[in-house]
């Protein structure tokens, strides 16, 4: 009888009903042998196949040997010789052995890959508990139908539960009416691949009703083999609010709510293109003998004359033009559409109504003047600092003239 030679880096075994006829050493290595023989020696297999799989074991080995079944790759969890579990994948086929068949069995030890596949479950739980507890909202969706929404994501909401959100065909309800198109064309444009991520904040309806404003990172992945947006979200209003309100600060003067100094020249070279006029009439406008005022009845005196001014000049301008407050006393107007007469009109407006106006102050009733100065754009000198310089010069005419007049351009 020749020897069979089964040049192989895994274990392999012949059998025949489970009774061990030969045996690799990396098979005996494999399942805690020391030797070939002691494997040899063992009254049968099932001694090192786990109890429960003997009877799948037993049935493939009849159907393979009767010829029911075509050898093919099988795995099986096994015993050690100390007792450990491992699993195997086998690769069997029918031999002639000593003049009977019998079955070889190639057998892979799998130990390897389970663990590295025990490792990438971990690493997925690790990453599911992350997710999970993350104080931050996220919600994974496709078409903003949730696939996967975190208990943060319907705190921040304001949703009784996850399954709550779940259970929505669409989220796009908690955005508001206006900004749900813009919405679906970021959508497209993170599925296109168009846009890699988004950092924004944006206003939504929580499920109780209320507008808030949320800071919102959105990003593609992939989600049960096809692409979805995930959402991450924290609630940002106070924050919002905070910024708005800096914001206004910085623009807007705080007695008058009028747009100060600054806002006002930024308002006009962003509104406008660099090169072209920046409005056609500038008025300056100051109040005359203020300082009168301030020292005969105090600074809040003071104050009531210029908010109570502020606001005659504001509603003498309406929507057509500009306002800000200049300086202490002093106040600013762009007319961009009207010509020098129609601004002359409204001047004259703006001093009629003082003269009307009157304040109260120790008893006594006053009322106050102004000089205004008016400019217009050249196509000489087509620009905001000259438009407001000739404006200035013509209200430092007006007060030499007398003041409580208006000064127009030659
Ligand atoms: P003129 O007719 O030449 O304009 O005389 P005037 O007294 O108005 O002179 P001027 O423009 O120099 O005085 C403005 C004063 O306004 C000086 C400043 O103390 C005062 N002032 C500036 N800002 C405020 C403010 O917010 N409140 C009050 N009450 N006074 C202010
Ligand atoms: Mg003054
Ligand atoms: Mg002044």
């Amino acid at each position: 009888m020749d020897k069979v030679h089964i040049d192989s880096t895994y274990g392999v075994v012949i059998h025949r009903n489970f009774t061990p006829l030969y045996v690799d050493e990396k098979y005996a290595q494999m399942f805690g042998f020391q030797s070939t023989e002691e494997v040899m020696n063992l009254s049968s297999l099932f001694e090192i196949i786990e109890p429960k799989f003997h009877n799948s074991a037993l049935d493939a080995y009849n159907a393979v040997m009767k010829g029911k079944e075509q050898p093919k790759v099988r795995s099986y969890v096994n015993q050690n010789k100390h007792g450990q579990l491992f699993s195997v994948l086998t690769v069997d086929h029918v031999i002639n052995w000593e003049g009977e068949p019998a079955l070889q069995i190639t057998v892979i030890d799998m130990s390897q890959i389970d663990r590295a596949n025990k490792q990438i479950f971990e690493q997925e739980q690790r990453y599911k508990d992350l997710i999970w507890n993350s104080l931050q909202g996220i919600v994974v969706h496709r078409n903003f139908k949730p696939l996967m929404v975190n208990p943060s994501f319907a705190k921040i909401i304001k949703a009784k539960s996850v399954d709550d959100v779940m259970s929505l065909d669409s989220f796009l309800c908690v955005v508001p009416e206006y900004n749900r198109e813009n919405a679906k064309a970021r959508y497209q444009q993170l599925i296109s691949g168009e846009v890699k991520a988004t950092n924004s904040i944006v206003e939504n309806i929580t499920f109780d009703g209320e507008q808030r404003y949320f800071q919102l990172f959105e990003s593609v992945i992939s989600w049960d083999g096809e692409l979805a947006v995930q959402s991450s979200i924290i609630d940002a209003t106070d924050k919002y609010h905070l910024e708005q309100k800096i914001q206004y600060q910085a623009s807007y003067d705080d007695l008058t709510g009028l747009l100060n100094r600054r806002a006002i020249i930024e308002k006009l070279h962003k509104e406008r293109e660099p090169a072209s006029c920046p409005s056609e009439v500038c008025l300056l406008i100051d109040i005359d003998h203020f300082k009168y005022i301030n020292d005969h009845f105090g600074h809040s005196a003071g104050d009531e004359v210029i908010k109570r001014f502020s606001q005659q000049c504001k509603e003498a301008v309406g929507d057509s033009g500009l306002i800000a407050r200049w300086g202490g006393e002093e106040f600013i107007i762009f007319l961009p559409k009207l010509n020098i007469e129609e601004a002359n009109i409204i001047a004259q407006t703006i001093l009629n109504n003082c003269e009307q106006e009157y304040y109260e102050f120790s008893g006594k009733k006053h009322s106050v003047t102004a000089s205004i100065g008016i400019s217009k754009c050249s196509p000489e000198h087509c620009n905001v600092e000259h438009l407001i310089q000739s404006a200035d010069n013509n209200m430092y005419q007006a007060k030499q003239q007398g003041r409580n007049r208006i000064v127009l351009p030659d």
